[in-house]
Protein backbone atom coordinates (compact mmCIF):
# COMPACT_ATOMS: atom_id res chain seq x y z
CA UNK A 1 0.00 0.00 0.00
CA UNK A 2 1.11 3.18 -0.83
CA UNK A 3 2.06 5.37 2.32
CA UNK A 4 -0.40 8.42 2.85
CA UNK A 5 -1.98 10.44 5.82
CA UNK A 6 -3.77 7.54 7.77
CA UNK A 7 -0.75 4.68 8.15
CA UNK A 8 1.62 8.24 9.10
CA UNK A 9 -1.11 8.89 11.92
CA UNK A 10 -1.44 5.15 12.86
CA UNK A 11 2.58 4.68 13.27
CA UNK A 12 2.40 7.28 15.77
CA UNK A 13 -0.82 6.02 17.58
CA UNK A 14 0.05 2.20 17.28
CA UNK A 15 2.30 0.07 15.30
CA UNK A 16 -0.37 -2.51 15.07
CA UNK A 17 -2.85 -0.46 13.85
CA UNK A 18 -0.97 0.68 11.33
CA UNK A 19 0.44 -2.93 10.11
CA UNK A 20 -3.07 -3.83 9.73
CA UNK A 21 -4.57 -0.81 7.94
CA UNK A 22 -1.24 -0.97 5.91
CA UNK A 23 -1.73 -4.65 5.25
CA UNK A 24 -5.93 -3.80 3.93
CA UNK A 25 -7.45 -4.89 6.99
CA UNK A 26 -10.14 -2.22 6.81
CA UNK A 27 -12.59 -2.01 10.12
CA UNK A 28 -12.62 1.84 10.47
CA UNK A 29 -16.38 2.30 9.05
CA UNK A 30 -17.51 0.10 12.34
CA UNK A 31 -15.55 2.59 14.55
CA UNK A 32 -17.49 5.47 16.83
CA UNK A 33 -14.69 7.43 16.77
CA UNK A 34 -14.24 7.80 13.07
CA UNK A 35 -18.06 8.34 13.18
CA UNK A 36 -17.39 11.23 15.27
CA UNK A 37 -14.87 12.79 13.01
CA UNK A 38 -16.68 12.37 9.98
CA UNK A 39 -20.12 13.98 11.78
CA UNK A 40 -17.64 17.04 12.97
CA UNK A 41 -16.37 17.15 8.25
CA UNK A 42 -20.64 17.10 7.56
CA UNK A 43 -21.43 19.82 10.11
CA UNK A 44 -18.66 21.93 8.80
CA UNK A 45 -19.92 21.24 5.37
CA UNK A 46 -22.98 22.21 5.96
CA UNK A 47 -22.17 25.18 7.39
CA UNK A 48 -20.28 25.70 4.45
CA UNK A 49 -16.45 26.44 5.98
CA UNK A 50 -15.28 23.43 4.69
CA UNK A 51 -14.00 22.08 1.39
CA UNK A 52 -12.27 19.18 1.54
CA UNK A 53 -9.65 18.90 -1.91
CA UNK A 54 -8.27 15.52 -2.68
CA UNK A 55 -4.62 15.39 -3.89
CA UNK A 56 -3.73 11.80 -5.43
CA UNK A 57 -3.99 10.13 -2.30
CA UNK A 58 -4.62 12.50 0.53
CA UNK A 59 -7.62 14.70 1.67
CA UNK A 60 -6.80 18.21 3.14
CA UNK A 61 -9.45 19.85 5.18
CA UNK A 62 -9.00 23.21 4.18
CA UNK A 63 -6.39 24.90 2.08
CA UNK A 64 -6.22 28.48 2.30
CA UNK A 65 -3.19 31.07 0.40
CA UNK A 66 -1.50 30.46 3.34
CA UNK A 67 -2.63 27.86 5.37
CA UNK A 68 -2.92 23.80 4.89
CA UNK A 69 -5.67 23.24 7.58
CA UNK A 70 -6.25 19.67 9.05
CA UNK A 71 -9.05 19.29 11.42
CA UNK A 72 -8.99 16.53 14.59
CA UNK A 73 -12.00 15.92 16.86
CA UNK A 74 -9.39 15.31 19.99
CA UNK A 75 -5.81 16.54 20.60
CA UNK A 76 -5.19 13.15 22.51
CA UNK A 77 -2.34 12.15 20.06
CA UNK A 78 -1.08 15.52 18.88
CA UNK A 79 1.93 13.69 17.58
CA UNK A 80 0.27 11.53 15.18
CA UNK A 81 -1.98 14.52 14.05
CA UNK A 82 1.59 16.68 13.43
CA UNK A 83 2.88 14.05 11.35
CA UNK A 84 0.10 13.18 9.16
CA UNK A 85 -0.31 17.55 8.52
CA UNK A 86 3.72 17.42 7.74
CA UNK A 87 3.14 14.51 5.70
CA UNK A 88 0.45 16.53 3.31
CA UNK A 89 2.57 19.64 4.02
CA UNK A 90 5.74 17.54 1.67
CA UNK A 91 3.18 16.34 -1.01
CA UNK A 92 2.11 19.34 -1.39
CA UNK A 93 5.82 20.81 -1.78
CA UNK A 94 6.59 18.15 -3.84
CA UNK A 95 4.00 19.74 -6.42
CA UNK A 96 4.99 23.09 -5.78
CA UNK A 97 2.67 24.43 -3.83
CA UNK A 98 3.97 25.91 -0.35
CA UNK A 99 1.64 26.25 2.52
CA UNK A 100 2.32 26.42 6.96
CA UNK A 101 0.10 23.76 8.13
CA UNK A 102 -2.17 24.38 11.04
CA UNK A 103 -4.28 21.73 13.30
CA UNK A 104 -7.18 22.58 15.14
CA UNK A 105 -8.57 20.19 17.52
CA UNK A 106 -12.66 20.83 18.49
CA UNK A 107 -13.32 19.06 21.42
CA UNK A 108 -17.32 19.56 21.79
CA UNK A 109 -17.93 18.05 24.86
CA UNK A 110 -14.73 20.57 26.57
CA UNK A 111 -15.72 23.40 24.54
CA UNK A 112 -11.69 23.99 24.43
CA UNK A 113 -10.30 24.23 21.15
CA UNK A 114 -6.66 24.17 19.94
CA UNK A 115 -4.97 26.04 17.38
CA UNK A 116 -1.31 24.48 16.44
CA UNK A 117 1.13 25.80 13.58
CA UNK A 118 3.75 24.36 11.78
CA UNK A 119 6.24 25.17 8.77
CA UNK A 120 8.13 22.70 6.58
CA UNK A 121 11.49 22.36 6.85
CA UNK A 122 14.81 20.41 6.22
CA UNK A 123 14.72 18.69 9.39
CA UNK A 124 10.84 17.69 9.87
CA UNK A 125 11.25 16.78 6.22
CA UNK A 126 14.74 14.19 7.02
CA UNK A 127 12.43 13.07 9.55
CA UNK A 128 9.39 12.32 7.76
CA UNK A 129 11.49 10.90 5.42
CA UNK A 130 12.89 8.19 7.98
CA UNK A 131 9.59 7.60 9.52
CA UNK A 132 8.35 6.84 5.72
CA UNK A 133 10.86 4.21 5.48
CA UNK A 134 10.51 2.53 9.11
CA UNK A 135 6.43 2.23 7.79
CA UNK A 136 7.00 0.77 4.42
CA UNK A 137 9.48 -1.79 6.25
CA UNK A 138 6.75 -2.27 9.30
CA UNK A 139 3.86 -2.65 6.42
CA UNK A 140 6.17 -5.19 4.68
CA UNK A 141 7.27 -7.31 7.38
CA UNK A 142 5.92 -11.05 8.42
CA UNK A 143 5.14 -9.99 11.79
CA UNK A 144 2.46 -8.40 13.27
CA UNK A 145 3.00 -6.21 16.22
CA UNK A 146 1.74 -7.03 19.75
CA UNK A 147 -1.33 -5.24 20.75
CA UNK A 148 -0.87 -2.32 22.91
CA UNK A 149 -3.26 -2.80 25.86
CA UNK A 150 -3.85 0.69 26.67
CA UNK A 151 -6.74 2.61 27.08
CA UNK A 152 -6.81 4.03 24.15
CA UNK A 153 -7.50 0.71 22.58
CA UNK A 154 -11.14 0.64 23.74
CA UNK A 155 -12.22 3.65 21.24
CA UNK A 156 -9.73 2.13 18.37
CA UNK A 157 -11.51 0.90 15.29
CA UNK A 158 -9.34 -2.61 15.50
CA UNK A 159 -10.64 -3.23 19.20
CA UNK A 160 -12.75 -6.09 18.69
CA UNK A 161 -10.15 -7.79 15.81
CA UNK A 162 -7.42 -7.59 19.10
CA UNK A 163 -8.87 -8.47 22.13
CA UNK A 164 -12.55 -10.44 21.31
S1 LIG B 1 -6.93 -1.94 19.65
FE1 LIG B 1 -5.05 -1.10 20.58
S2 LIG B 1 -3.45 -2.55 19.98
FE2 LIG B 1 -5.19 -2.93 18.65
S3 LIG B 1 -4.77 -1.73 16.83
FE3 LIG B 1 -6.05 -0.50 18.17
S4 LIG B 1 -4.68 0.76 19.38
FE4 LIG B 1 -3.48 -0.89 18.46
Amino acid sequence: MRINGTLINYYFHCKRQCYLHGNRLNLEDNSENVKIGKAIHKEKETKGKNHEIAIENIKIDKLTEEYLTEIKKSDADVEACKWQLIFYLKVLKDKGINRKGKLEFIEKKKGNNKVLYFELNDELLRELNYYINKIENLIKSDEIPKSLNKPKCKKCAYYEYCYI
